[in-house]
């Protein structure tokens, strides 16, 4: 066991506060990971305050992980000490179902372990990346292109991930029209990899606040959720349609803008049940789906893709002590776009 430091929720309601952890000896597998930076995903923010039900504390969270690998087991054959290498949203899996074969270990058929608040396979809490260190098995770490820049690299794990993978999946390209919804951490970097995939890009906000930052980062229209004429002029206009948004939606409206046979796919997560309207979808052949981050073949062909088409995360960022102010900040969506934490400032 080693002790390291880290940012801890100890409670649904207290501040995150400095605290010191355990990880777990290097087993054979496993890889030593120095964390140089963590972003700071709304997840994080979902998951310490119980919104997606209670957690065991105290909690340390982040799933956005990079950093240098510090040793190695004994058998592990993919990575070397010294390596430029990520962690995002699991770090295991059975391995052996079919959806693990297949490289989708994110819906692994007996379940994956989340990098932090998972139950890991010795059967305690797994613990995140707010820390100056993370043991993972070799299987569940990326490697980082040389190209990206470290400090801004990490968001791409979730966010990055979490965008791309829909992409691939519902073939966005030239030709398809993406709506992103939510210029947010997710959102924005969405906006990115949809338009350096060659898609039609629009993004829907709830103001015209980020349409300049927008359109710089590669969309081609950009509207507000807030204006009624919105869903009028742009009905039926989508194929596919990737909800970002943290918060309940009427999702109607949305599956109102789809073309026909398009697709709306839910990517936020708020607590509360969907409502949608049956006729809307029959009568259009619309579909309304989910998509959760994304498995490590995908994960590692979206960072090679972000390196090939320099794309990387707008991000702000911050030290350690500064966590829970950021949780404000994110909350009310005052963040352009994503906070990353300078893993330094855990000692
Ligand atoms: P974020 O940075 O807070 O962005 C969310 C965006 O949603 C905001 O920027 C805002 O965009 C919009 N929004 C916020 N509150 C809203 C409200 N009340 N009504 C309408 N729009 C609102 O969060 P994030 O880190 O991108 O994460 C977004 C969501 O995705 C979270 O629920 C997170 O847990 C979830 N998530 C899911 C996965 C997955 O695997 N599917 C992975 C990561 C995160 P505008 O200001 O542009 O309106
Ligand atoms: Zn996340």
């Amino acid at each position: 066991m080693r002790t390291v430091n880290a940012y801890a929720a100890v409670s649904a309601t207290d501040p995150l506060e400095p605290a010191t952890i355990e990880r777990r000896e290097v087993g054979p597998h496993d890889v030593l990971i120095d964390i140089a930076y963590a972003g700071v995903c709304h997840s994080d923010i979902h998951t310490v305050r119980g919104e997606w039900g209670p957690i065991a504390y105290p909690q340390v969270v982040g799933h956005e992980i990079v950093g240098h690998v510090a040793e190695v087991g004994s058998a592990v054959t993919t990575h070397q000490v010294g390596d430029r290498v990520g962690v995002g949203c699991q770090s295991g899996s059975c391995g052996e179902c079919e959806q693990c074969a297949k490289g989708e270990e994110v819906y692994c058929l007996k379940g994956n372990t989340q990098t932090y608040a998972g139950v890991d396979a010795d059967g305690t809490i797994t613990q995140g990346g707010y820390s100056q260190a993370i043991v993972v098995n070799e299987r569940f770490v990326l490697k980082v292109p040389e190209s990206l820049d470290l400090a801004k690299v990490a968001p791409l794990l979730c966010a990055g991930v979490t965008l791309f993978s829909p992409l691939k999946h519902w073939k966005a390209g030239p030709g398809t029209k993406v709506a992103i919804v939510g210029m947010g951490g997710l959102g924005h970097v969405g906006v990115k990899l949809a338009h350096a995939l060659g898609a039609e890009v629009t993004v829907l906000s709830r103001t015209l606040a980020k349409q300049e930052d927008g359109l710089k980062l590669g969309a081609d229209h950009y509207y507000a959720t807030n204006e009624p004429a919105t869903f009028e002029k742009l009905a039926g206009e989508f194929d596919l349609i990737l909800n970002t948004v943290s918060a309940q939606l009427d999702y109607n409206q949305y599956v109102n803008l789809l073309a026909v046979d398009g697709t709306l796919v839910i990517l936020g997560a708020p607590s509360e049940p969907v409502a949608v309207d049956a006729i809307s979808l029959i009568a259009n052949r619309r579909s309304i789906a989910g998509s959760a981050n994304g498995g490590i073949p995908v994960t590692q062909e979206m960072l090679d893709f972000c390196a090939e088409h320099n794309i990387l995360p707008e991000t702000e960022q911050i030290n350690a002590a500064y966590i829970n102010e950021a949780y404000e900040r994110v909350l009310s969506s005052d963040v352009r776009y994503r906070f990353v934490i300078d893993a330094k400032t855990f000692a």
